[in-house]
């Protein structure tokens, strides 16, 4: 039996929304990607103090990464809809 190549190839390697660890600022009490997001996605790691992408759907619409006070998110736009 061949194993169908193409599958694997479409498979995305990361997740849409990315943060660093190093810039984010929950264990402060910032919450604020996490409040913007319409889809709810983002949600604190009340354990490790960070936000993170809880559910991998993205809309592209932004303001998690425009909003966060220390550019602790990034939004990987697929080359497709930029
Ligand atoms: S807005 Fe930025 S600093 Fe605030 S919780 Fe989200 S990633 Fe962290
Ligand atoms: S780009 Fe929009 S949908 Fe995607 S995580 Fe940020 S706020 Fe949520």
């Amino acid at each position: 039996m061949t194993f169908p190549t193409f599958a694997l190839a479409q498979q995305r390697t990361s997740v849409p929304v990315r943060i660093d660890d190093e810039k984010c600022i929950a264990d402060k009490g910032c919450t604020v990607c996490v409040d913007v997001c319409p889809l709810d996605v983002l949600a604190i790691d009340l354990t490790r103090g960070k936000a993170y992408m809880a559910f991998d759907e993205c809309w592209y619409c932004m303001p998690c990464e425009k909003d966060c006070p220390t550019g602790a998110v990034q939004v990987d736009i697929p080359y497709l809809l930029r």
